[in-house]
């Protein structure tokens, strides 16, 4: 008896129940999720706490996979160390893995300390109307729910003509998760159960993107 329950123990551990996936279809939509900045290219920071926004972007990253497999999709990181990638090569990732989505992650600045709260850019100038439209609905599924986990301020689903929102061929945004310019929000930015909010809300605004 003691082995079979062994056994049961191991086999769950090896064979994690699944939630079922909420896509249509047999085919398993892969998202690609882009961590912004890495190696020397630090991105913005701020002090008093320290924080790097390459190093939030790579947290963010690494847990919105972590909730995007439990939810059943397949997710690939552009990188998952700290390494510094062009933006052509992440272009190219998203394009060569034939993935469904492309959500680039990054953390705001500004001059004006006071300045926060969470936006949203996709592109609408992609070649592609369809895959611009599909752009905004992805853009407004993942902001509604990063807001409904976190509670931050919303600042809106907004227009960007980013290179990697512009050049991937397939339905693109790209999140700013906060300010680090603002004292309030970096030391959010710096505690661990505020960015998997973060992670949870990106992992449930595709799910809420397939499902609608
Ligand atoms: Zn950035």
């Amino acid at each position: 008896m003691k082995r079979i329950i062994i056994f049961l123990l191991a086999f769950v551990a090896i064979f994690p129940i699944q939630a079922k996936p909420s896509y249509k279809g047999t085919v398993k939509p892969v998202i690609m999720i882009d961590a912004g900045h890495g190696g020397l290219d630090i991105g913005t920071k701020g002090r008093r706490p320290y924080c790097e926004e390459k190093r939030i972007a790579l947290s963010t990253a690494i847990l919105t996979k972590k909730y995007l497999d439990q939810l059943g999709y397949k997710c690939v990181l552009t990188r998952s160390t700290d390494v510094f990638l062009p933006l052509a090569t992440r272009v190219k990732k998203a394009n060569v893995a034939r993935s469904s989505l492309f959500i680039s992650l990054h953390y705001n600045h500004s001059p004006n300390a006071t300045a926060h709260g969470i936006e949203i850019f996709y592109c609408d100038t992609k070649n592609s109307k369809k895959i611009a439209v599909a752009s905004q609905r992805l853009a407004s599924n993942v902001l509604q729910q990063v807001i409904k986990r976190t509670k931050a301020k919303s600042r809106g689903v907004k227009k960007g003509n980013f290179y990697v929102i512009r050049e991937t061929k397939i339905p693109a945004v790209l999140l700013e998760g906060g300010f680090i310019s603002n004292d309030n929000e970096r030391t959010n930015l710096k505690n661990s159960q505020y960015i998997d909010k973060i992670a949870r809300g990106i992992a449930d605004g595709v799910d809420h993107y397939f499902k609608s």
